[in-house]
């Protein structure tokens, strides 16, 4: 499954994109290790497999919760993105 956490505004649409059949086989779970916002949380989902997800109360504040790891901020790739060996993560901006 894909799944969609965030929101689009005025300035534009800021959404992590999960692929749940990746998650399914991950190992480490690295992305809630990665995230200096702790912005993931490994939970069941609706078929009873252990996934990530977003912390609901984040979900609507990705804009500011993400600036920091974001190109203007002088990352070249995020650190979530970077330790999905499984490649689950997408961010949409
Ligand atoms: S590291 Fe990637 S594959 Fe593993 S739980 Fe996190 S998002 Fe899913
Ligand atoms: S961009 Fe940074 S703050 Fe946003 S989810 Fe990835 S590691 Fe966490």
């Amino acid at each position: 499954m894909i799944a969609n956490y965030g929101y689009q505004d005025g300035s534009g649409e800021y959404y992590i994109t999960i692929d749940t059949d990746r998650c399914l086989d991950c190992e480490g779970h690295w992305c809630v290790e990665a995230c200096p916002q702790s912005l993931f949380l490994i939970e069941a989902d609706d078929y009873d497999d252990e996934v990530a997800t977003i912390v609901v109360s984040a979900r609507k504040q990705l804009k500011e919760k993400c600036a920091g790891c974001k190109p203007a901020a002088g990352y070249e790739t995020l650190p979530c993105t970077e330790a999905c060996r499984p490649g689950a993560l997408t961010h949409s901006w």
